[in-house]
């Protein structure tokens, strides 16, 4: 079951904790330790419709923690948890338990905020455990990052880093869409934006001057950058086949609806910023509370993330593959070079 499951990919430690007082059903997976031995990634509450769902989701983001740490050269390996159960109905001693549950592994395994865990949650749990850390909003730091992989994109794309008259289409103008904007704003770039919240559109176009556009119509905007900011899933053969820009390059997680969009984009002549580069400003000052670094290193290895975009463009250019090949091989490359190190 475990073993065998679509997602296991090796994983180095896969544990289920049962807590009978508060009904706690939980799993932590650890993909990879890094160098210093410990592995991050966040907390999950899903009312997931059976076990083995959640142990393909925990598994799958797991795996992808790891390329996510590796690529951003932080210290840390790839893990995750899940909590099976409604989130609404979570409780201070269920938090308690998932945080004497992430104790258990003395370390090995660090959690953090995610869907349907807040920063209060988080807090709740390092009550039991030191190895929980919340790290405050992520969003202002990964709207950098974004802004920052944008910037790459247009350089490798455009011939230009300058984003003074480009245009760009903002799906979702939440914590980290609207961060965005306001940076892409002060550069000159010429703003459209898409939600399903009307206030949050208002104030885009009055605070930033965006043209608000249906939420059908995004995709197919003439832009050169089209930057998804909201859920996951939404690059697929029907927005590709609508959209007219020649960069994708946002802050949402999971954005291709499957990997094999990544070939699809490559033969359209589209450059896609793959979306755990791109997003990574939010873990990087997480891990700033893990690893110990000031907010001046969380900000300038935020920065980095135009060079690393840069460089796997390049592998990408260089080796005929995709984006997404290229960061997974930038990742492997840069994790095995800190391995090493670190065994010396
Ligand atoms: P958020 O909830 O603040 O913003 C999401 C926005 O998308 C909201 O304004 C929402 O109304 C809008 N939206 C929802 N459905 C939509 C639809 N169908 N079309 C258009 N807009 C829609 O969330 P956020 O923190 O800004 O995160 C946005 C994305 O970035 C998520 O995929 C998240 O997983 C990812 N991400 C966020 C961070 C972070 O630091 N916040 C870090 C890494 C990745």
């Amino acid at each position: 079951m475990v073993f065998s499951a679509p997602s296991f990919d090796d994983h180095e430690k896969v544990v289920f904790g049962y807590d009978e007082a508060t009904g706690l059903k939980a799993i932590i997976a650890i993909h990879r330790k890094g160098p210093k031995g410990r592995a991050l990634g966040g907390c999950r509450m899903v009312d997931y419709k059976s076990e083995e769902e959640a142990l393909n989701d925990v598994l799958r983001l797991s795996r992808g923690m790891t390329f996510k740490s590796a690529v951003s050269g932080l210290a840390l390996g790839g893990a995750k948890s899940v909590i099976m159960g409604d989130p609404a109905k979570k409780t201070p001693e269920l938090l308690r338990a998932m945080g004497k549950f992430v104790d258990s592994l003395g370390g090995a395994y660090y959690t953090s905020v995610d869907v349907g865990i807040s920063a209060d949650d988080v807090d709740v749990m390092s009550s039991v455990t030191k190895y929980a850390v919340s790290g405050g909003d992520p969003s202002p730091m990964t709207a950098l990052g974004v802004y920052q992989g944008i910037k790459a994109a247009t350089k490798a794309k455009l011939g230009s880093n300058d984003l003074n008259g480009i245009r760009v289409a903002i799906q979702g103008i939440g914590k980290v869409g609207y961060g965005l904007a306001e940076y892409l704003a002060q550069e000159g770039a010429e703003i459209f934006v898409a939600d399903v919240n009307a206030a949050a559109l208002d104030k885009a176009a009055q605070e930033l001057g965006a043209h608000v556009v249906d939420l059908d119509a995004i995709w197919d905007q003439n832009v050169d950058i089209i930057a998804p900011c909201a859920l996951g899933a939404s690059v697929n053969d029907d927005t590709i086949a609508q959209m007219r820009a020649s960069i994708i390059a946002g802050g949402a997680n999971n954005q291709l609806a499957h990997d094999g969009l990544a070939e699809v984009l490559k033969d359209k002549g589209v450059l896609y910023a793959p979306d755990y580069v791109i997003n990574a400003g939010g873990v990087i000052q997480v891990d700033s509370h893990v690893d110990m670094f000031s907010e001046d290193e969380v900000r300038s290895r935020t920065m980095g993330i135009y060079d690393t975009l840069l460089r796997i463009f390049e592998r990408a250019e260089r080796d005929n593959i995709t984006t997404l090949k290229a960061a997974e091989d930038e990742a492997i490359a840069r994790m095995n070079a800190a391995m090493a190190e670190a065994a010396e």
